[in-house]
């Protein structure tokens, strides 16, 4: 990444554009950093505090906390000397008010719905760290690990090959099979993954993961899935109190071909979502028919949020 000193000092863009870039981070006066094409100006320094409360605005988001904005979030891990996102996972009551001038009540409301949000996935923790390059790709990154352990020794041993290899990235190869080039992504992700390491281990305490040995489903829903739970975030909490203990269920953004199952009102016009699974289903059903399996093999599964309890009531025991 290029500074914006570097850039100032090379560039051919107007004067006037150039002298409106700030140089350096407010907070903690590191020297920024810009994107190629211009568009945004970032602070490198891991430990500094206008990173931490973005990533803490984000995780908050990841796990549906409400009412915690930017100033709450920054008075909060300043008020506790942090710079550890995840330590909103470590805060309990009996550590004082979130930050001075707040009142208990709205300290012990927030720690009740963060409560409500440890039981969660590794990949789902490790993306709640919000961490530059990484969040988009936990999931392919992590699911498969049962402990954070694990995946931190392969991590170590394999290097960014490691990473390189769980993202699917083609690398160019000499004659001899070695690996000439490497990619810059798996690089950056390798980094980040090392130097922090310690904050992933710090909060995993706090959180409650899943039992490496349960089958997992992997889910997607509209915004509303129908019967007494209406809203999607009300069904998934509904699904990982009720079912917790049978099934793993990961929930994704969008429909895609790992999806096992699209949850929706089953009710009205058809979402976007459910167009295209009846698509994806039907060219599978096809495809089906060609190679000689079953018609239904692979097949989405398309049902209302009663219909999914009802199918995990029939395979999960
Ligand atoms: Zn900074």
């Amino acid at each position: 990444m290029l500074t914006v000193l570097e850039l100032k000092g090379r560039s051919t863009l107007p004067q006037a554009f150039l002298d409106t870039l700030p140089t350096h981070c407010d907070t903690c006066g590191s020297e920024l950093e810009i994107t190629p094409s211009l568009s945004a100006l970032s602070c490198p320094n891991r430990s500094c505090m206008d990173r931490a409360v973005q990533r803490l605005i984000a995780l908050l988001k990841d796990i549906d906390v409400k009412n915690m904005g930017e100033a709450k979030c920054r008075q909060f891990l300043e008020n506790f000397g942090v710079t550890n996102p995840y330590a909103i996972f470590m805060y309990e009551p009996s550590d004082g008010v979130l930050y001075p001038g707040c009142s208990m009540a709205f300290s012990e409301a927030i720690f009740e719905q963060v409560n409500a949000r440890r039981s969660m996935a590794l990949w789902e923790y490790v993306r709640a760290g919000n961490l530059p390059g990484i969040r988009d790709e936990a999931y392919k990154l992590v699911t498969g690990y049962g402990s954070l352990d694990d995946f931190y020794d392969d991590l170590e041993d394999g290097g960014i090959a490691f990473i390189q290899n769980l993202l699917g990235i083609k690398s160019a190869v000499d004659e001899d099979g070695e690996h000439v080039s490497v990619s810059v992504k798996a690089s950056k992700i390798y980094t980040e993954l090392i130097d922090h390491k310690e904050e992933l281990f710090e909060a995993l305490p706090f959180v409650t993961l899943p039992n490496a040995e349960l089958p997992e489903l992997n889910i997607c829903m509209s915004s509303s899935v129908g019967g007494q739970w209406g809203k999607k975030e009300a069904f998934e909490r509904y699904l990982k109190e009720t079912y917790g203990d049978r099934v793993v269920v990961n929930v994704f953004k969008t429909v895609s071909g790992k999806c096992d199952a699209l949850i929706w009102a089953g009710v009205g016009k058809p979402t976007g979502k459910v167009d295209k699974v009846l698509k994806a289903n039907e060219k599978r059903r096809l495809a089906n028919i060609e190679n000689g399996v079953d018609e239904e093999d692979g097949l989405i599964l398309l049902v209302d949020g009663q219909g999914f309890c009802d199918y995990i009531e029939a395979n999960y025991t």
